[in-house]
């Protein structure tokens, strides 16, 4: 499959090359060339098949001839090797949960893909690739775990000290091999803006090949239409009007979904749940579409003020606003009303969600009042304990802590401190 850059200022490019480059040479994301349903007959046989062939089958398209079809059977079992289970509230609304994976976040399917291609490209390339990597928090967990062990591939990752919560340091400061996290004196902001700098530094780029892991990169952004195909096998003999709510930040994850719609999956309806981070909210009201500086929230996953993936979703509709109304609603909520909902769901559900979670879940009320006939699973992003102060404030329970969790605690942290661009460039030319 050939990608073209949606800045259409670059020549098309490969599976391989958009993987290995993320980004196009005009700063344009990579979309794919063409997108042909699957047949009929594949949806109505999908309780017989299991979750890898179901992946298999959906992105093979996307990735071949590049990937072959062995290789790509064994990077689909590799990366889905643990669950996604529904659980039903009540008759109108389902979760998701997309947080079964090694660091309870649903970023462990795209980033367990994109390691798995990006390994299989650098098998026989004796020049490194080097994964540069900002985070607020769960990015950097996923994408140290995906690509640990993986040869020909160096990982660094850059996150705010002192602002992101403990257990998400350990994930990303303890696993040691081809893993190393710098730790930057300053915000989230500036993690960015140093990586974003590094990409642009000729004098950098001309030395080493750098790559990034976030869901710009198409092998991390279109695994992530699996869950969509994962909901429908387990819902589909029960409800006919299935309406997915996905807690947005940089709205790959939904996105991803609306190419599983592409796909031919019968979805009848997507909703983007968002914090006060809300430009896309405003957008479907407005259309205008003004990206604001983020704000900071207790879901501080989607605390973005200017979505990377929605120019993606413009393309999908061929940027016209009706098509995309009618099939996106948006909502947005307050942290008040996030915590409410957690409590909500604790009391009436004995479910405990994370604070992203309960953004989705309050987008499926909203949703539901107006067309109440539906059926909308929400997607549950991140495990409850992975949130826990907000969590146990909320509900006044103590958590306990899985194991994917305690097994990091008692490991030592190692990073380096750096406070200036001029550092991280040093320390990736060393
Ligand atoms: C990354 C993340 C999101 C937002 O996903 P996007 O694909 O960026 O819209 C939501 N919830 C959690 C827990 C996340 O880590």
């Amino acid at each position: 499959m050939n990608y073209y850059s949606l800045n259409k200022q670059a020549s098309d490019s490969s599976f391989r090359n958009a993987v290995i480059k993320g980004l196009a040479p005009d700063k344009g994301l990579y979309f794919p060339e063409s997108i042909t349903p699957l047949p009929k007959s594949f949806f109505e046989n999908i309780d017989n098949l299991s979750y890898s062939e179901i992946a298999f089958e959906a992105i093979k398209q996307f990735v071949s001839p590049e990937i072959p079809e062995n290789i790509l059977k064994i990077i689909v079992e590799e990366t889905l090797s643990f669950d996604f289970p529904i659980v039903k509230l009540n008759d109108n609304i389902s979760t998701l949960e997309l947080f079964h994976g090694p660091t309870m976040a649903f970023k462990d399917v795209g980033a367990r893909f994109m390691a798995r291609c990006l390994g299989y490209f650098n098998q026989d390339n004796d020049k490194e690739v080097t994964v540069l990597v900002a985070t607020s928090g769960d990015t950097g967990g996923a994408v140290a775990n995906g690509f640990l062990g993986v040869k020909g591939v160096n990982v660094v990752i850059l996150y705010p000290s002192g602002k992101v919560s403990d257990i998400q340091e350990k994930q990303l400061t303890t696993l040691g091999q081809n893993i190393r996290a710098l730790e930057i004196n300053g915000t989230f902001d500036d993690c960015q803006a140093m990586v974003k700098t590094a990409f642009l530094d000729e004098a950098l780029t001309s030395q080493m090949q750098l790559t990034s892991a976030n869901s710009i990169n198409v092998a991390r952004w279109l695994p992530q239409l699996f869950y969509f195909m994962f909901a429908y096998k387990q819902l589909h003999k029960t409800y006919k009007d299935i309406v997915f709510t996905v807690p947005s930040g940089n709205f790959g994850n939904i996105c991803a979904g609306m190419m599983a719609q592409q796909l031919g999956l019968p979805i009848r309806h997507f909703v983007a749940s968002n914090n006060l981070n809300n430009v896309v909210t405003r957008y479907l009201i407005s259309q205008l579409y003004e990206p604001k500086p983020s704000i900071q929230t207790i879901s501080n996953a989607m605390d973005v003020g200017a979505p990377s993936n929605f120019i993606r979703i413009q393309e999908i509709y061929k940027n016209e606003f009706e098509t995309l109304k009618e099939n996106l609603s948006s909502y947005s909520f307050t942290d008040e009303e996030t915590k409410e909902a957690m409590l909500e769901m604790y009391d009436d559900y004995n479910y405990v969600a994370d604070p992203h979670g309960a953004v989705g879940y309050l987008g499926c009320k909203a949703y539901l009042k107006e067309n109440p006939n539906a059926h909308c699973v929400f997607l549950e992003t991140a495990h409850p304990t992975k949130f826990l102060d907000v969590v146990e404030e909320v509900i006044k329970e103590e958590q306990p802590l899985p194991e994917q969790i305690q097994a990091v605690m008692g490991k030592e942290k190692e990073s380096t401190l750096i406070s200036t661009y001029e550092d991280l460039k040093g320390f990736l030319l060393s």
